[in-house]
């Protein structure tokens, strides 16, 4: 009998152990921050929380993640971005690219072929001083080295994270007005605002000059080079979610976020989301709201932003894209190549804005191909119009480009990203205000995260979620639970 009971009482023993340890095992999965925005900002976040052991719960509210990146598949093998196109060296997402073994393309040069004056000045040199050399004349050089040496010296101030006294001067003009100072001939004037507007997806006269030679670093101590992921950009965000372990979840729908700061200084928070129709909620200690500029208003928050939090999200201008993908003939080629190369992108200021085109030669028995444009800024805007039209209008500035082009065209699919697709800082702005400052600090357990939070581009949301991650595990390694 009292063999039985030993051996009961070790059985029970080794069963309490056994649910204590799947307990605590429990507890330290559950999760400790919510991260609302499954696109790069919040899948950067959460990986990072992963790594310094803190868990976390992905809320999202599309069907698919990665937000801004965004591959399509048309069958056939034919695949096209519709989201971010360009990785760039310096580009913080790189890391992880690496870390995840991603394929990647043939490094392409920062500089494009340009369509100006009515005529096409295709890059298909084989130095970047060969291609400025069938654009400018040796003073028109001459005149864009001195102004590419001024903006590098004032990059390189920007560089420190805040406002110098130069660059709060310069914080006060426009991009547009700055360039024009330095008395360039038109046509380098025109190289340079064809570069950037398609950056910035705006006009630039409406941002500061500030941001816009922050969004000149491509150009800038011998230039960067970009790449885009061999089988499509969205195998990056695939591999993000492969590689975070803890709950994620599609179609989330967040609405409100409810924060309270306890005795023990340690703050609770409650997220509400609709996910099928019906108003769920989780609890964490921390939230990072990782969500586009424009969507954070569709938020409750209580305790809300902070007013100066909340003006500097006003304050943004924004900035449009419109993808279009034509589903081309590849006999189009015929009439595209330049002497046997591929001469895009080209940058176009008017209906067409960047032609993508196609960045890579059909593979031998391909007869179809996809051929991008990224329509952006004003002419974006006119995409409220019907398709059909645009599609007729689109396909007739192209004629004028490479006569014919459209009898190639099979297929046509347009993309319009919110007219807020990218954050912009107006004259009186830049990232590296005090103002914009205010958006990187805690609130009542509340972080922000995404690009707008440091650049309009995927390096701003990938250093802000890392930098989300880190303050968040900081606090968090100071207050176990
Ligand atoms: C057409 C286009 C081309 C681009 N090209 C480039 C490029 O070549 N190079 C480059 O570096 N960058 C490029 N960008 C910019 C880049 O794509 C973005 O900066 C980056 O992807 C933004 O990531 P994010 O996580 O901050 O925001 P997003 O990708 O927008 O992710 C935010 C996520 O939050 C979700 N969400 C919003 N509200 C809620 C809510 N209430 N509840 C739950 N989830 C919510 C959204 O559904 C979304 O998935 C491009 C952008 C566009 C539109």
């Amino acid at each position: 009998m009292s063999t039985i009971r030993t051996m009961l009482g070790k059985g029970l023993c080794g069963v309490l152990l056994a649910c204590s340890l799947s307990a605590r095992a429990a507890d330290a999965d559950r999760p400790r921050v919510i991260v609302v925005g499954g696109g790069l900002a919040g899948l950067v976040t959460a990986y990072e929380l992963q790594e310094r052991g803190i868990p976390s719960l992905v809320l999202e509210a599309g069907t698919a993640w990665g937000g801004r990146v965004a591959t399509v598949e048309y069958g056939k093998g034919l695949r096209a971005e519709y989201g971010l196109h360009e990785i760039w060296d310096k580009n913080p997402l790189m890391d992880y690219v690496k870390k995840f073994s991603i394929p990647l393309s043939e490094p392409e040069q920062p500089y494009s072929s340009v369509y100006m004056d009515g005529k096409l000045f295709p890059y298909v040199q084989d130095t970047a001083a060969a291609f400025h050399a069938s654009l400018f004349t040796p003073e028109e050089r001459a005149g864009y080295d001195r102004w590419l040496k001024e903006c590098e010296a004032l990059y390189d101030e920007t560089r420190a994270g805040a406002l110098t006294p130069r660059l709060a001067e310069l914080q006060k003009i426009s991009f547009a007005k700055w360039v024009e100072s330095f008395r360039l001939s038109p046509r380098v004037t025109e190289f340079i605002r064809l570069g950037l507007e398609c950056e910035v997806a705006a006009d630039w006269d409406g941002i500061s000059a500030v941001y816009g030679i922050m969004q000149e670093d491509i150009f800038l101590h011998g230039t960067q080079q970009c790449r885009h992921a061999r089988d499509g950009n969205g195998t990056i965000i695939d591999a993000f979610v492969k590689a975070i372990r803890g709950p994620k979840v599609l179609g989330a729908l967040v609405t409100r976020v409810v924060r309270a700061r306890g005795a023990d200084g340690k703050t609770r928070v409650v997220v509400h989301y609709k996910e099928n129709g019906v108003m769920r909620s989780a609890e964490a200690e921390k939230v990072v709201l990782a969500v586009p500029y424009h969507m954070l208003h569709a938020i409750q928050m209580e305790p809300s932003l902070t007013d100066e939090q909340w003006r500097a999200v006003d304050g943004l201008s924004a900035g449009t894209y419109t993808v279009v993908h034509f589903i081309l003939d590849v006999a189009a080629n015929k009439k595209l190549l330049v002497d046997g190369k591929i001469p895009f992108p080209v940058l176009t200021r008017g209906p067409l804005g960047v032609i993508y085109g196609f960045l890579e030669k059909p593979e031998p028995g391909q007869t179809e191909e996809a051929f991008t444009l990224l329509v952006h800024g004003d002419y974006s805007r006119s995409y409220l119009e019907p398709r059909d039209k645009i599609r007729g209008r689109l396909l007739a500035e192209l004629d004028k480009i490479w006569p014919g082009f459209s009898s190639f065209a099979r297929e046509t699919h347009f993309y319009g990203h919110h007219p807020a697709a990218t954050p912009g800082w107006p004259v009186g702005r830049s990232p590296l205000d005090e103002l914009h400052a205010s958006l990187r600090a805690e609130n009542v357990g509340l972080y922000l995260a995404g690009d707008y939070l440091y650049s309009s581009h995927s390096d701003g949301a990938v250093r802000s979620g890392r930098e989300a991650a880190v303050k968040v595990a900081a606090v968090l390694a100071k207050a176990p639970r």
